[in-house]
């Protein structure tokens, strides 16, 4: 495939990366296969123990540099990634869709995002902004100001295998830090690829070697950064499982965690949706990516008095999704990543029946031409209790779950009833009812749209979510601070030393 060649991606690739330096990775290596179509992409060294004491070393002594470099320099060397990505966004799309499997045009849609938090951290580069303080003492000043962390490291999922590692590294680089990325074992070439198409632009600026370093590998690399002392801060997307694993170890240590961990994403249709609409964005929130987003629409709260009339033409246009290669523009549904998350789906589906849920839409595998890999699965949707075990558990598959409501306190009540709190959407045109939803006794989530769905992000806004969805923070808005740690000064410009609180300390 062309875009391989582009990228730099060969059949065997080394997989530890100081940015423009590589290392094979003593630990073996990973396997890439495509969910599309079964295919062997590459292989991709994991890294071992003493590579990644050789990265961590690296990394510490590039940011005692790169932290000296002025920020709208930093932002500069940011604006020109941002340009090599422009320039290679179709072959890494191409990648993105062929090794995760999600459309060509969400792959190309995730590099735009990269694009986009380039452009957005330029401009922050220059506004890292501090407050100034009116100081109670006379003679004095006071002011803080935003001093750069130091190594970030950066887990980062399958679903999102290249776009969440420039949400924080971009931000991160301008803030004067320097960033180990741990790829998703699932994507490891798309991580890869990154690595070439910045290489070129670090060498070009003279970028201390160590500011941007990748480390292939499974759990356990991703493990050595959650425990080391020597990283401040460790920024990691993922389930709930693992963000539950590495926030314990992080804090055990008292460093600092930025999680951004599962959802469990639902819509309100009120009765005075425009139903139009509502189908569009629930069709779309449940089957985009195959349901592998992080925003995936899981839940569906329809009012009681359209719910039977929405059913149905939810129903008809699941009828009419067309299942199969993401890389043929014409299909709306690509495959799951893997086995292991179709069998997921299966047992979802058969938790979900035993639990007395009812399907209104069958799920099943598909087989035959064109489905080889064995990935591909049908979107379903099963009628089912707010409560059932199945419903408050995310299942990282097309499932929606259907469910009825009288009263919009009902409505919100079913929606803020599960343990993930990260994107929640109302369909109405009833400003009475978008108030309430957005209002404090509404959403409990970190993302609350009004007649939009749950699925997708755009720069510029703070993307994460609260309970079990971690309580990060990226992106957009004042994400920034999460990457800096905050100096309060306070300068005495007078002849005397007056203490605080009035205290004398005469001699
Ligand atoms: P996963 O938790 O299996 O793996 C994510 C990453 O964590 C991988 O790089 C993996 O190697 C690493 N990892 C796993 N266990 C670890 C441990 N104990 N210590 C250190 N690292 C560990 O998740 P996945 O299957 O790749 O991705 C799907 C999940 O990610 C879903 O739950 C989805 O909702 C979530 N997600 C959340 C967001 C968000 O912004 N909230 C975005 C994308 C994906």
């Amino acid at each position: 495939m062309k875009f391989l060649a582009e990228l730099g991606i060969k059949a065997e690739n080394p997989g530890v990366s100081t940015g423009r330096k590589w290392m094979q990775g003593s630990a073996g290596s990973i396997s890439s296969w495509s969910p599309v179509d079964g295919q062997l992409i590459g292989q991709v060294g994991m890294a071992g123990e003493e590579d990644y004491a050789q990265v961590i070393a690296t990394a510490a002594k590039a940011f005692e540099e790169w932290r000296t470099i002025p920020a709208p320099r930093r932002g500069e060397v940011v604006r020109q990634i941002g340009e090599a990505l422009r320039a290679q966004k179709q072959a890494l799309g191409s990648l993105v869709s062929y090794e995760m499997g999600k459309s060509l045009q969400e792959g190309l849609g995730e590099v735009q995002e990269m694009i986009d938090i380039c452009d957005f951290a330029v401009g922050l580069s220059r506004q890292l902004y501090g407050l100034s303080m009116h100081s109670e003492r006379p003679s004095h000043r006071m002011y803080e100001q935003w001093h750069p962390l130091g190594i970030v490291g950066i887990i980062s999922a399958f679903n999102f295998p290249v776009a969440v590692w420039s949400w924080n590294a971009m931000l991160a680089m301008v803030c004067g830090d320097v960033c180990i990325w741990k790829p998703s074992e699932k994507t490891p070439l798309s991580a890869i690829a990154c690595q070439h198409i910045i290489a070129e632009v670090l060498e070009r600026n003279n970028v201390p070697e160590g500011v941007l370093c990748v480390i292939n590998g499974g759990r356990e690399t991703g493990e050595l950064l959650a425990a080391d002392l020597r990283v401040p801060l460790l920024s990691a997307t993922g389930s709930t499982r693992m963000g539950k694993a590495v926030a314990a170890t992080v804090a055990a240590r008292l460093g600092r965690s930025l999680l951004e961990l599962g959802g469990n994403n639902a819509i309100i249709v009120s009765r005075d949706a425009d139903l139009d609409m509502a189908l569009i964005g629930s069709l779309f929130g449940a089957v985009g990516t195959a349901g592998q987003r992080c925003t995936t629409t899981r839940r569906l709260i329809i009012h009681e008095s359209v719910y039977d009339s929405f059913k149905e033409k939810l129903v008809k246009a699941y009828g009419q999704l067309r299942i199969g290669n993401p890389l043929d523009e014409t299909n709306h549904v690509g495959p799951l990543i893997d086995k292991d998350a179709v069998n997921a789906y299966l047992a979802a589906i058969a938790a979900c029946k035993e639990q007395g849920g009812h399907f209104v839409v069958e799920g099943g595998v598909l087989s035959g031409a064109g489905y080889e890999s064995g990935c591909y699965v049908k979107p379903c949707i099963a009628e089912a209790k707010p409560d059932d075990a199945i419903v408050q558990t995310e299942t990282f598959a097309p499932i929606l779950y259907l469910m009825k409501y009288s009263t919009l306190d009902e409505a919100i009540a079913i929606q803020n009833n599960v343990p993930q709190g990260l994107s929640s959407a109302i369909m109405t045109m009833n400003l009475r009812e978008a108030e309430l939803f957005l209002s404090a006794a509404g959403s409990d989530c970190g993302i609350a749209n009004v007649n939009i769905g749950t699925s997708g992000a755009e720069i510029g806004g703070a993307f994460g979510g609260e309970k079990e969805t971690g309580g990060g923070r990226e992106s957009g808005s004042d994400a920034w601070k999460n990457y800096m740690r905050r100096q309060t000064n306070t300068i005495n410009y007078g002849t005397q030393l007056p203490l605080a609180q009035g205290i004398k300390f005469d001699l």
